[in-house]
């Protein structure tokens, strides 16, 4: 059992012109086996607070606290966080030309386990892992990301969650602009990951579409870098119908 607690989390981002404040106050804890859905309107903070959990050098934390069963995780390096178990998929994952996707799942394989994975069982996991996305195994000599379709990112970030099996998984967007089918395939692997029991999920998303795919446990709506309400899947359906619009007048002012 493992707790993931975030407290009164204040952050800014770095701009030209300044830090510009984001997060004014998160509070959210996941235990393992829970699956919590963040939704919000664009431009609210969700990956804001995603980077932030993950420790992206360009947004500072004001105030507040990230834990890990009572460690400081904002203490930490990238690296230290990877292996105290948290894994974050991006909204927009980055191109690295020149590494293929095995030599980068292998060097992630090894920062997270501290020490290199056997070589045979490797080979037959990832490409076993890669299958499983609907990926075929010629992807593990391309370059990471580098000319991947939007559906073939997400599909490869499902394979790295698989592969990693971190303690608690964010994944921020990995929704958007998938077709119907890339969805489901995405879904399957989220649901084998949370289908261990004793896994902790984020799932950040501006749609409800993959809500039908992966049912959450708990809804937080997100609105100006705070949580303005949370419920059960009840509320997923509620925005469904009605929007963010409801959201907006509150805290206009904010
Ligand atoms: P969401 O993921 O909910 O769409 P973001 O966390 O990406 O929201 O952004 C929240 C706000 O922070 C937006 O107003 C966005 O423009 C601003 N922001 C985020 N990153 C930067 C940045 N690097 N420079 C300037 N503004 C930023
Ligand atoms: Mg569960
Ligand atoms: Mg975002």
């Amino acid at each position: 059992m493992a707790t993931l607690e975030i407290k009164d989390l204040n952050v800014s981002v770095a701009t030209e012109s300044g830090p510009k404040p984001i997060l004014n106050g998160v509070d959210l804890t996941i235990r393992s086996g829970e699956t919590h859905a963040i939704m919000g309107p664009n431009g609210s903070g969700k990956s804001t607070l995603a980077y932030s959990i993950a420790g992206h050098p360009k947004y500072e934390v004001t105030g507040g606290s990230v834990t890990l069963d009572g460690q400081d995780l904002l203490s930490m390096s990238v690296d230290e966080r990877a292996r105290a178990g948290l894994f974050l998929a991006m909204q927009y994952p980055v191109e690295v030309p020149g590494v293929s996707v095995a030599n980068f799942l292998r060097t992630a394989k090894t920062a997270v386990d501290g020490e290199a994975p056997k070589i045979r069982t490797w080979v037959r996991d990832v490409n076993a892992a890669l299958e499983r996305v609907q990926l075929d195994n010629t992807f593990s000599q391309r370059s990471v990301n580098e000319g991947f379709s939007g559906g073939e990112k997400k599909r490869h970030e499902i394979a790295q969650l698989e592969l990693l099996n971190p303690a608690f998984a964010v994944l921020d967007e990995t929704d958007s602009g998938l077709d119907i089918d890339a969805l489901r395939v995405v879904s399957d692997g989220v649901n084998r990951f949370t289908g261990q029991g004793d896994r902790g999920l984020l799932l950040i998303t501006h749609y409800t579409r993959i809500l039908r795919y992966i049912t959450p446990d708990f809804v937080h709506v997100f609105v100006r870098g705070r949580i303005a309400e949370q419920g059960g899947p009840e509320l997923a359906e509620r925005l469904e119908a009605e929007g963010y619009d409801r959201y907006a007048l509150k805290g206009a002012d904010a």
